[in-house]
């Protein structure tokens, strides 16, 4: 399993990290990044509520 966050596609709204802040982040640069590679339940709230569909699990 691997978390991606298309850094394109992201508007750094915050929301991954409120629905899972063990395992994202906002970077230097305002935008969200994995923190930690966990396969938590909340990583798939993270994908649903992200605005720009910029999370990606594989
Ligand atoms: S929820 Fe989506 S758009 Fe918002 S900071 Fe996270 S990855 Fe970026």
């Amino acid at each position: 399993m691997k978390i991606f966050v298309d850094k394109e596609k992201c508007l750094g709204c915050g929301a991954c990290v409120a629905a899972c802040s063990e395992v994202f982040m906002i970077d230097k640069d305002g935008k969200c990044k994995v923190k930690v590679q966990r396969k938590l339940s909340c990583v798939d709230q993270a994908v649903d509520v992200c605005p720009g569909n910029a999370i990606k699990v594989e």
